[in-house]
């Protein structure tokens, strides 16, 4: 009796092992983190790396990343050089080699993504460049389908007993997405042809999704901090050219847009930079439907 016992409590501890292994996946930024989530289930263990109200390039490593980042199966990042200030450091110490810099572990989920800003020259006079395009995908309602499919593709070859459950999952959630994009184009479409500045160079895929013209930015250049002659250039350029509106995040100082836009009797409004930027946008959708809520009432057209 006791060994038919001990044999079915094996057997189940066996059974039960099988079931739920999961996979650690550590995810960069809470954009990642949920998608990563929908499309991983309960196959996965999820770490969120930062919580969402940071400056994307500028997220302070936490001892407490280490021992999470030591158990990773896979490391989810935009790439792009977006998190190259922070990330690549912390993984290093981690001492784990599946997530070492170009590692098979280490994922960039910025395939398929039209990129833009490709620098025509790399210098060092031009601030900080990011050589293979602008990394700030993550605000581009247009680029959340293919960071999606990047994910679920990263899972597959990972776990590949899973397949068929990733595959579903990313089926619903491109749906989602669609749809999602869908609306986000028809609500915005008021947004089009408007000509903008923003604090930082990080609107790209935003403004191009809804048709605005990009005329400059606070910072002289990325990463470079905002210095009064070139504020009294930009706004003079504003002037001329009929520039609607100032946009800022929520890492970013607000008096300095805030001020600008004042001088020039124009509105300023703050977008989130990431998921968890604010309350109302902890998943990547909320993030994309409240960034529209914002620019539509900075435009007063809600
Ligand atoms: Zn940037």
């Amino acid at each position: 009796m006791n060994t038919m016992k001990v044999i079915l409590t094996s057997a189940l501890v066996l059974w039960c092992g099988i079931c739920f292994a999961e996979v650690n996946v550590v995810a960069s930024i809470p954009d990642l983190g949920d998608m990563a989530k929908r499309i991983g289930g309960d196959r996965i263990k999820l770490t969120v790396l930062a919580s969402g109200r940071e400056d994307l390039h500028g997220v302070p490593a936490r001892p407490s990343f280490i021992p999470k980042l030591h158990k990773a199966d896979l490391l989810i990042s935009l790439g792009l050089d977006a998190e190259h200030s922070w990330l690549p450091a912390l993984a290093a110490e981690a001492r784990n080699n599946r997530i070492m810099e170009y590692r098979e572990g280490w994922i960039e989920v910025h395939e398929g993504v039209q990129l833009l800003d490709i620098p025509e020259v790399i210098s060092r006079s031009e601030g900080e460049q990011h050589a293979e395009g602008n990394p700030h995908i993550n605000i581009g309602p247009q680029n959340g389908r293919f960071m999606a499919e990047n994910i679920a593709y990263a899972l597959m070859e990972f776990d590949p007993e899973g397949s068929s459950e990733y595959d579903a999952n990313l089926t619903e959630y491109s749906g989602e997405l669609d749809s999602l994009v869908a609306v986000l184009k028809d609500k915005g479409a008021a947004l089009a042809g408007i000509k903008v500045i923003s604090y930082h160079a990080d609107i790209s895929y935003l403004a191009t999704f809804y048709g605005m013209d990009v005329v400059g930015t606070l910072e002289p250049k990325p990463g470079i901090e905002p210095t009064a002659r070139h504020l009294a250039q930009l706004s003079k350029t504003a002037q001329k050219q009929k520039v609607q509106l100032v946009i800022y995040n929520q890492a970013q100082p607000s008096k300095l847009p805030e001020k600008f836009a004042d001088r020039i009797g124009i509105s300023a409004v703050q977008i989130g930079n990431m998921a968890g930027a604010v309350s109302e946008a902890g998943t990547w959708g909320q993030l994309q439907q409240y960034n529209l809520q914002q620019l539509l009432e900075g435009m007063d057209l809600k």
